[in-house]
């Protein structure tokens, strides 16, 4: 099978470097062109000139990008996806993205017979390495079928949620819970470090008791508490999403003032962490605020 995978981002490269197997034919595309030659020079990938060069002769396309803004700019064009694309292609795009630009872009491509789904993942780079993402799709049960082969090579739980779109709103749920996740815990870890409690001895508490998450339980104790804070999902993707969130919540009529309030707070800890920063550096915001450093 012929695929195409654009955008070897942090997530997008260890996800596409799972179908560089005999399996697939795999071609590249990547805005920022070097490193597609470097993921080609790896893995042995074609490289392709632009994204229309990435979709000819592809029977399956994935695009991994960071907004579905983004996705929808490189469609059109004599270098756009829709010049290379075959009618009875297949487009996967594993961005996490919005729900009603994803209906856009799929009635789009209908028009042309060409297929269309949403699989945003979740489970970060180091489940991206071992190809064992949960991926959450909105698509009609023919287009699953069809893409299953594909997403099984990075997947572990492929789960089809509902209708085109139905894949980023269940992802941007799962953010919201996340960034609450993050923010309420660097709250309560920076106070019990004020108050002179350790902040190690408490996430260790918390980790045997109702309060605990994946924040507790992997990223606090692998990153805040040893200070390692390593770039691997930026908080601006993060702001992104749990803003997708709230903007859904909003478009189903349902009130959901947590959600928009963690999408402002997180959109402050953009602004003051900038673009590069990691999602859980959002720490350091509230570290500043109380001049208290979590301790260990
Ligand atoms: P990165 O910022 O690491 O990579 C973004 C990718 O998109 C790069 O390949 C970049 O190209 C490309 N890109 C950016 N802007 C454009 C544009 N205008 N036109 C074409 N290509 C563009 O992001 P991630 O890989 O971390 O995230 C990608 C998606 O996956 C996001 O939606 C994110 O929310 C989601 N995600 C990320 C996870 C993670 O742990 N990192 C986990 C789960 C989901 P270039 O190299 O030129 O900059």
């Amino acid at each position: 099978m012929n695929v195409s995978f654009l955008g070897l981002g942090a997530i997008g490269a260890p996800m596409a470097r799972h179908l560089a197997k005999p399996t697939f034919a795999l071609t590249v595309w990547n805005r920022t062109a070097e490193r597609a030659r470097a993921f080609g020079a790896e893995t042995g990938a074609r490289v392709a000139t632009s994204p229309a060069d990435a979709a000819r002769g592809a029977q399956v396309v994935i695009t991994c990008l960071p907004t579905s803004r983004e996705v929808e700019s490189l469609l059109d064009g004599d270098s756009g996806l829709l010049a290379g694309l075959a009618d009875d292609a297949l487009l996967i795009d594993c961005t996490s993205g919005d729900p009603a630009t994803s209906r856009r872009i799929a009635e789009r491509l209908g028009q042309r017979g060409i297929a269309f789904m949403d699989a945003p993942v979740s489970g970060g780079v180091s489940g991206a390495v071992q190809g064992a993402l949960t991926v959450m799709c909105g698509a009609d049960d023919a287009t699953m079928e069809r893409a299953r082969p594909v997403l099984e090579a990075f997947g572990k739980k492929i789960v089809r949620c509902g209708p085109v779109g139905a894949g980023h709103a269940v992802k941007a749920v799962n953010q919201a819970l996340l960034g609450i996740h993050i923010w309420a815990l660097s709250e309560g870890l920076v106070a019990l470090s004020k108050a002179g409690v350790s902040a190690s001895l408490a996430l260790d508490v918390i980790n045997a008791s109702s309060g605990r998450s994946n924040v507790s339980q992997n990223l606090f104790t692998e990153r805040v508490i040893t200070r390692a804070f390593p770039r691997t999902f930026k908080l601006a993707l993060l702001e992104k999403d749990v803003t997708i969130a709230a903007e859904f919540a909003r478009e189903n009529r349902v009130p959901a003032p947590l959600t928009q309030v963690a999408a402002d707070l997180l959109r402050v800890a953009r602004k003051a962490l900038g673009e590069e920063a990691d999602h859980v550096e959002t720490v350091k915001l509230l570290e500043e605020w109380a001049a208290c450093e979590v301790n260990g």
